[in-house]
């Protein structure tokens, strides 16, 4: 077993490396690891620093998705429980965009209860991305389209953590004061 504190920070620099370049959704052009770090931090606040695995797999939850990453490495250099959870993370890039929603919305009841969390934590940081001052007219239109989907995806997975159910709560909250 890699002690805690190797693993979160192993989890962290091979996810810099991976999603190296790609700049996350919204304006400002952030960096894709203010994302990653931003999802990692609240599972380490949600579960106050208890469960090591989650917090990598914070860091890790969408190298599948969004890079060459496969599940056999991450289970290699991580855990087999991190590699799945990351899996659970991981929607099937070739459908469209509208049935992979579709199927968040059917699968989260369904998911474990670390990936629920790593869920909900993905969803406070994508909302907060979208909450900026002065919205246009289509940037408010993207962000109620967005927390309607999002309220649904955390539907299936909230009840487990109060703390991070609220945080999602307030975000949601923020984001229609702009609508
Ligand atoms: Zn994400």
């Amino acid at each position: 077993m890699i002690p805690p504190l190797r693993l979160v920070s192993e989890a962290a620099e091979l996810a810099a490396h991976r999603h190296n370049g790609m700049a996350r959704k919204g304006r400002g052009n952030e960096p894709y690891i203010n994302h990653l770090a931003e999802v990692a931090n609240l599972l380490a606040t949600a579960t106050d620093g208890a469960d090591a695995e989650l917090v990598a797999a914070g860091w890790l939850h969408d190298t599948i998705e969004d890079t060459d990453t496969t599940r056999e490495e991450l289970a290699r250099r991580f855990s087999e429980r991190v590699a799945s959870l990351v899996v659970e993370c991981t929607d099937d890039m070739s459908l469209p965009k509208a049935e992979r929603r579709r199927l968040q919305v059917l699968d989260a009841p369904k998911k474990s209860a670390g990936a629920k969390l790593i869920k909900i934590a993905d969803k406070i940081s994508n909302t907060g991305a979208r909450i900026q001052t002065d919205p246009s007219a289509g940037e408010r239109e993207e962000l109620a389209d967005y927390i309607g989907w999002a309220t649904q995806v955390v539907a299936g997975c909230r009840g487990d953590n109060a703390w991070l159910d609220e945080k999602f709560d307030d975000a949601v909250k923020a984001a229609k004061a702009l609508l």
